[in-house]
């Protein structure tokens, strides 16, 4: 892990853009690299794994973003152990967020995924029944929507990037959510082009994962 590189990704990227460093698979020494040079955020997609990391760093100044498929028995340690949810995909799990985050006193920043590709492997809402439930959704309690989530499904040229990428800023702005967590290391270009503000960079950080 050089951190030049993340010096070197940090300076393409307009100050209006968030980077999330993806640290699942990596150590949590890579991330205590990273965050010597000022990276803040770090994403996870698997629970068990982030937990024992948040447990070595636990005194470094860390804000913890969740991005992987959310298990509705894990929701509980979710909440409790996150800032960040990016990876919503039903309003079932929203609801269950909600009534948990009450419980524990907690206000989770949430991204709702959403399907714009027609990846059978990825979940997610879709645009017309997120705009059918937006009222239901709103009144929810001990959550804070901030933005759309999406990942795009692979093989796609940089033009198709582009476009779900732009479909996924247009839904939001349409719901007047500030931000939109898309690009990752192989499309991180086409998502600023389209009005990213959360690049989730895994590989590109800390190098290919073993
Ligand atoms: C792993 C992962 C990333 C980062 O992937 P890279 O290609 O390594 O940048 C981003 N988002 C999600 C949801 C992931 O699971």
């Amino acid at each position: 892990m050089e951190p030049s590189n993340y010096l070197k990704i940090k300076n393409q990227i307009p100050s209006n853009v968030n980077i999330l460093a993806v640290s699942k698979g990596f150590k949590s020494q890579e991330i205590k690299t990273i965050n010597n040079i000022g990276q803040v955020d770090f994403g996870e997609s698997k629970f068990q794994e982030a937990l024992e990391k948040q447990l070595i760093l636990k005194d470094l100044k860390i804000k913890w973003h969740f991005i992987g498929r959310i298990q509705s028995n894990k929701i509980r340690k979710i909440v409790q152990n996150f800032q960040y949810i990016h990876s919503v995909d039903s309003f079932e799990k929203l609801q269950k967020i909600s009534s948990i985050s009450y419980q524990e006193k907690k206000n989770p920043l949430i991204m709702l995924q959403v399907k714009l590709g027609n990846d059978p492997t990825k979940g997610g809402f879709s645009p017309e029944h997120l705009i059918l439930n937006w009222r239901e959704i709103q009144k929810l309690k001990n959550i804070t929507l901030t933005g759309l989530m999406t990942i795009n499904p692979k093989g796609l040229s940089s033009k198709e990037n582009k476009e779900l990428f732009k479909k996924c800023r247009s839904l939001a702005d349409s719901l007047q959510l500030p931000d939109c967590s898309m690009g990752m290391s192989g499309d991180w270009e086409e998502a600023i082009d389209a009005g990213s503000t959360w690049l989730r960079l895994g590989s590109l950080i800390f190098g290919e994962r073993s």
